[in-house]
């Protein structure tokens, strides 16, 4: 059993309802949530222009090895509709989910590296879950310390109604 955070986002059709069915088929496919953070309203990052993104962070207690996790979170993208053959890089989808971190795991192999490598460069993943794991460090930072390094002006706690 292990646990582990989960980032997802969504910034395409009805993000709201991509991101409940994503915690619901985690929980179902995954393991128990075992905390999750608020959603985020947060502005896209990389080359593509395209609408804000919807992101949260869950943990998650796990029984799956790190591949078969990775397999499982595709076919749940998929299941929201996300078709990566037809996608362009970076641009917009219907869900993301990614592994942040597996336990105390380091994995670096083809197609899957953990702690995920773009983590302590993206604020909207480096906020939801500090405000979840505030204690938790990744390769060997507190995420607090991440945190403070960098710019989360486009990270906005989403107030729904
Ligand atoms: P990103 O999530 O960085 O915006 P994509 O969702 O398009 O980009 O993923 C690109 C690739 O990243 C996937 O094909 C996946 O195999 C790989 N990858 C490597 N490490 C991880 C990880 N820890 N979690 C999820 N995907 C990962
Ligand atoms: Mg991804």
């Amino acid at each position: 059993m292990a646990d582990v955070y989960i980032g997802l986002g969504s910034n395409l059709g009805d993000r709201i309802a991509h991101l409940a069915a994503a915690r619901d088929a985690l929980a179902a496919q995954a393991g128990p949530l075992l905390a999750q953070s608020s959603l985020y309203d947060t502005d896209p990052w990389g080359p593509v222009p395209q609408d804000n993104y919807l992101n949260q962070v869950v943990s998650v207690a796990s029984e799956l090895p790190p591949r078969e996790l990775l397999a499982r979170l595709h076919k749940i993208e998929r299941a929201e509709g996300r078709d990566r053959a037809h996608e362009v890089r970076y641009g917009p989808r219907s869900l993301d989910l990614d592994i942040l971190l597996y336990a105390d795991r380091v994995v670096d192999e083809d197609g899957l590296t953990i702690p995920h490598p773009r983590i302590g460069e993206r604020a909207f993943v480096l906020v939801p879950l500090a405000e979840i794991a505030p204690d938790i460090m990744i390769n060997g930072t507190p995420v607090t310390t991440l945190v403070r390094r960098i710019d989360t002006a486009g990270v906005r706690r989403y107030q729904s109604g």
